[in-house]
């Protein structure tokens, strides 16, 4: 059986939960200029509106990034790796971090403007993340330092680290999306749910997805080999966007 068949096959209501970056986005050097593809729009929004199907992105970009990149009705979205779950059409509630975790959060900004100032930076409400892969394409031993040093001041400052392939998120709060997804699991009411994402970030929610349906690995350049022998294996983003218009054609 395809993998198409084998996620018809499961229960319904099905739960597809998607990465963006690298899974329906293709990887480009500034995420602020990643767009998902005007065709896997549509098809996202075919499979919103279908029966019996739940969507759901789970994203590292906070709230206002993923907004730049869809404005899909209907659809669960976890931003920040978790940090903040919204139900299809629920609106964030203000939100506000204890006094030690904002002030450590401040001071790893002030080193970031100090002595990072040649990678790309996200600021985020409660996180700042590094982004090196500029840097590592003319010079992967600055790239590589940089990512280490990030880390050392983080941890020294009591902060959470996040290790990406080419990014270090440094966060106030730990989460993760595993258990991002597992809330919208138990709160959207689904019997079995998909999953696929691209990067190491993404393995609690693929583990999540395997227990419960399937959780699935994307393949990239920047990571060629699937993390585990075990795991289910899609070739690259565009072999998630084939995935999803099939499955939204025959669920139709
Ligand atoms: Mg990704």
């Amino acid at each position: 059986m395809s993998l198409v068949d084998d996620l018809l096959a499961l229960d319904r209501p099905l739960l597809v939960a998607l990465d963006v970056d690298g899974t329906i986005a293709p990887i480009v050097r500034d995420p602020d200029e990643a767009t998902i593809p005007d065709d896997t729009l549509a098809v996202l929004k075919a499979l919103a509106s279908t029966p019996s199907t739940e969507l759901a992105l789970i994203t590292g970009r906070d709230l206002d990034s993923l907004s730049r990149m869809e404005q899909l009705d209907g659809i669960w979205r976890a931003v920040e790796h978790g940090g903040l779950v919204l139900a299809p059409g629920q609106q964030p509630q203000p939100r506000e971090l204890a006094e030690e975790r904002r002030h450590a959060l401040a001071r790893f900004r002030e080193w970031v403007r100090d002595h990072a100032e040649d990678a790309f930076v996200e600021y985020k409400p409660r996180a700042v993340a590094v982004h090196v892969r500029a840097i590592a394409e003319t010079d992967p031993d600055r790239a590589n330092a940089l990512l280490d040093e990030a880390e050392e001041i983080a941890t020294g400052l009591g902060l959470h680290v996040r290790k990406g392939r080419r990014v270090r998120e440094v966060e106030a709060l730990e989460h993760d999306k595993g258990e991002a997804l597992r809330e919208i699991f138990e709160r959207s009411g689904a019997r079995s749910t998909f999953f696929a994402g691209d990067d190491v970030t993404d393995l609690p929610a693929i583990e999540f997805a395997s227990k419960h349906g399937i959780g699935a690995f994307v393949l990239s350049r920047e990571r060629p080999e699937p993390p585990s022998e075990s795991v289910v294996v899609i070739e690259n983003a565009k072999g998630v966007a084939a995935l999803l218009s099939e499955i939204s054609r025959r669920l139709a």
